[in-house]
């Protein structure tokens, strides 16, 4: 019989007060027991409308049916038989704009929690099962792999599968690029993503760190090294700023370094780790992004007193997940909407003291269709705060660009590849990912990946050796 509550079961999170200090993650997981109740709520449609918003097609209601019938290893295996990360895609996919948003059960209450199923499936086998190394036939040919986030480990992984030797070429000193620099322990354990590595590295993926490709070898340097194909998933490591007077002052950072030091250098265990981040007592936050929630967050959990996200538009157009802001506000962060930074305020010896704003009010809708937000006259204020962090974009690094001349780029940045295939202007090149996209979600850089993976396969056996 299934279960026809209109509600998701609930999974248990640590409580806003305890969690807003400390970094262990918010959300706990469901038990067997919850996780059987929400997948008895799937009706098995024979039309599997959830599927087609899974980039990486995933067998939905397969896996929810075992998981139901509580075979719970063998929904790991249909899940990983198309998601090489799926403990990783449960925790961060934006699930209710993605699977869960085709889901029939959303018709009428809430849509079946496709997310963290996947996600007790993925921490379950982890839990307890030993990994085994699929046995998988050689086929002796090299494919290197530039970046290893979401895009590079899904696209290795798929290659690794069909045969090939993959080396994945890492600029870090740890794998796993905005999985391990970007995304927040309390949203994604780090442990948890090196766990998901180390089931690549036993399928035979090779992880070179401190690689900077583009600096230490060119694209050319790897082809002449004997890989027969490349796939570039080098992300969007570059950050904007907002060109306004003040920006230059010390505790302005931007989200990317802030977000790095805390998460890739353990600022939070500081002086244990020895990268610390200064956060004074009041924090303000320029942006309205997933990005901007986390670095809030984290604002928070070093221990600000007030931390202010700072959105010149309104919540209706903030582009953060619903349940991210719904944390955000949870943990106590203060949300200053329609409002705008016109200058970052400096003491005579260049630290930051305050924040000059105009309030905002919304006109025409614009280019991107959202309403254009327009200052107020007379409404200029000051925000007192000791650090700004400015979360309003990044956009990919131009390093691997300045150094291939054959690799056709946007103006902005971005590599320009089909979106079928991510081929690139350079034969034997593929890319995808934010590289490609400019800062996008997780799950389209990993279906990037996936369809790169293909149709390297596919190019290399039309290619005669
Ligand atoms: S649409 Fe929802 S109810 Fe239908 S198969 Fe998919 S998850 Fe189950």
């Amino acid at each position: 019989m299934p279960n026809m509550s209109l509600s998701k079961v609930r999974m248990p999170e640590q409580d806003p007060e305890v969690r807003n200090g400390n970094f262990l993650e918010v959300a706990l997981g469901y038990t067997e027991d919850m996780a059987r109740e929400e997948a008895r709520r799937c009706l098995k449609c024979k039309n599997r409308p959830c599927m087609q918003g899974c980039p990486v097609n995933v067998d939905i209601p397969g896996f929810i049916g075992l998981v139901a019938e509580g075979k719970f290893e063998e929904a790991y295996k249909l899940v990983t038989e198309t998601n090489s990360l799926p403990a990783i895609c449960g925790r961060v996919c934006p699930q209710e704009s993605q699977c869960e948003r085709f889901c029939v059960r959303a018709k009428k209450g809430e849509s079946v929690a496709i997310g963290r199923l996947e996600r007790f499936v993925a921490d379950w086998y982890m839990k307890n099962r030993e990994n085994m190394p699929r046995e998988v036939e050689k086929t002796g040919r090299k494919v290197a792999v530039i970046g290893s986030g979401p895009a590079g480990l899904t696209c290795a992984g798929d290659l690794a599968k069909m045969g090939y030797d993959v080396t994945v070429f890492e600029a870090f000193h740890i794998p796993g690029g905005v999985l391990m620099y970007g995304i927040p322990e309390f949203r994604l354990p780090k442990a948890l993503v090196q766990k998901e590595i180390n089931t690549l590295k036993q399928m035979g993926v090779a992880i070179r760190t401190n690689m900077v490709i583009g600096k230490v070898l060119s694209l050319d340097e790897l082809l002449e090294e004997g890989y027969e194909a490349i796939f570039v998933g080098t992300g969007a490591g570059l950050p904007s700023f907002m060109g306004i007077p003040g920006e230059n002052l010390n505790g302005v950072y931007s989200a990317n370094e802030f977000l790095t030091r805390i998460n890739l250098m353990k600022a939070y265990k500081f002086p244990e780790c020895d990268t610390p981040v200064k956060v004074g007592r009041n924090v303000a936050v320029i942006g309205g992004g997933n990005v901007a929630m986390d670095a809030a967050r984290s604002a928070k959990r070093l221990g600000a007193e007030k931390v202010y996200i700072v959105y010149r538009r309104s919540e209706a157009e903030m582009p953060a997940r619903v349940e991210e802001v719904h944390h955000a506000r949870e943990e106590g962060i203060i949300f200053k909407l329609l409002t705008n930074p016109i200058r970052i305020l400096g003491t005579d010896d260049g630290w930051v003291k305050g924040m000059e704003c105009y309030e905002m009010e919304l006109g025409e809708p614009d280019s991107s269709g959202r309403r254009r937000p327009i200052p107020k006259p007379g409404s200029e204020h000051v925000i007192d705060v000791e650090t700004v962090v400015v979360a309003i974009g990044q956009s990919p690094n131009p390093l691997i660009k300045s150094t291939t001349p054959d690799l056709k780029t946007e103006q902005w940045g971005g590599i320009i590849a089909d979106e079928e295939t991510g081929a690139t202007s350079k034969e034997g090149v593929y890319a995808g990912g934010d590289t490609v996209t400019g800062a996008a979600t997780v799950i389209l850089a990993m279906g990037a990946g996936k369809k790169a993976a293909k149709a390297i396969d596919e190019y290399l056996k039309a290619k005669q050796r």
